[in-house]
């Protein structure tokens, strides 16, 4: 096969050990900056340019597209989805996960564990928002926001009404949850991809903080999750539609509870903690999902 992988940098270890696994598998790989990708769209025909030159051939593409440039990146992969290529994750799924408001109410109604999460916009009813949700402490997190920026605890109901009104005064969208304080600081990162799960890590906080964000100082470690929890997981990134999903969970007393679902999960942390070779299970997916390829097609 011929595989693109839409990365801002060929150096990031994701980026280098997905263009590993191929090569390793007997494939084409090639990094492109989704960035460089321009478009061409008439119709029926759709074209791609990529620093001055026509791109084509490609049978599958690997977006790993970050949160500041989800706009063109999805973009980009839909015109790659138009083309005829397989795209590991599709576009319309990569946006659906970097919004979480939007991911919590597909997962709530497939009646999947989460924090309690409420939103609303108007400083009138901040206070019933609040008495929606109960008592305190409150999380209230940016609703695009990434690598636990953005994510904030709130112990009493008067901090989380004056965060509340900083990030309305910075028109930020945020969503305000339920604080699952038997969690520990702890989550669950479950690396799924074709609805299993790969490979399974546990993320513990430093002292005096509660995010387990491996970018917070959060320490990883392999974990053997319970059969509940690897349900739930697929369960999320079927209900995000993506193929290849990191699916954050917390331990709760009343069962497993997603807190995101990211449509493009690093792979240094988890391989790291659990030796698993992730980036191979990743390439044979795409070779499952692509099947067995005819005499290759010659496109413009
Ligand atoms: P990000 O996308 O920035 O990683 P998350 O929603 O995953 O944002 O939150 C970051 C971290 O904060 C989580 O990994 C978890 O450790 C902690 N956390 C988030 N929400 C809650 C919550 N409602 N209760 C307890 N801990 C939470
Ligand atoms: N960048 C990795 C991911 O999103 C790890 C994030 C973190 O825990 O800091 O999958």
């Amino acid at each position: 096969m011929k595989i693109a992988i839409l990365s801002r940098n060929a150096s990031l270890y994701s980026t280098i050990r997905l263009v590993e696994a191929a090569r390793a598998r007997g494939h084409q790989a090639r990094v492109l900056d989704p960035l460089r990708c321009y478009l061409r769209i008439a119709p029926g025909a759709f074209e791609m340019h990529y620093k001055g030159r026509v791109l084509g051939g490609f049978d599958a593409v690997i977006p790993r597209i970050g949160a500041s440039i989800a706009f063109y990146g999805t973009a980009v992969v839909r015109q790659f989805e138009m083309m005829g290529v397989h795209a590991l994750n599709g576009s319309d799924a990569i946006l659906r996960a970097r919004d979480k408001l939007r991911s919590l109410q597909l997962l709530a109604r497939e009646e999947i564990g989460l924090p309690t999460t409420v939103f609303g916009d108007n400083p009138d009813d901040t206070a019933d928002l609040l008495a929606m949700l109960g008592s305190p402490p409150h999380v209230i997190k940016l609703n695009e926001g990434a690598q636990g920026q953005g994510v904030l605890l709130a112990e009493k109901r008067s901090a989380a009404q004056g965060v509340i009104e900083a990030f309305r005064g910075l028109y930020a969208n945020f969503l305000v949850q339920e604080f699952i304080a038997e969690a520990g600081g702890a989550d669950l990162r479950c690396f799924v991809v074709g609805g299993k799960i790969v490979a399974a890590m546990q993320r513990q906080a430093p002292e005096g903080e509660f995010r387990a964000n491996l970018h917070r100082g959060g320490k990883a470690t392999a974990v053997v999750l319970s059969a509940a929890e690897k349900r739930i997981a697929v369960k999320a990134a079927r209900a995000i539609g993506l193929h290849v999903a990191g699916v954050d969970l917390l331990r709760s007393q009343r069962g497993p509870l997603v807190l995101e679902v990211n449509a493009s999960p690093g792979l240094e942390g988890i391989e790291a903690a659990t030796g698993v070779d992730v980036a191979a299970s990743v390439i044979r997916h795409i070779e499952a999902s692509v099947g067995p390829l005819p005499r290759r097609r010659t496109r413009p």
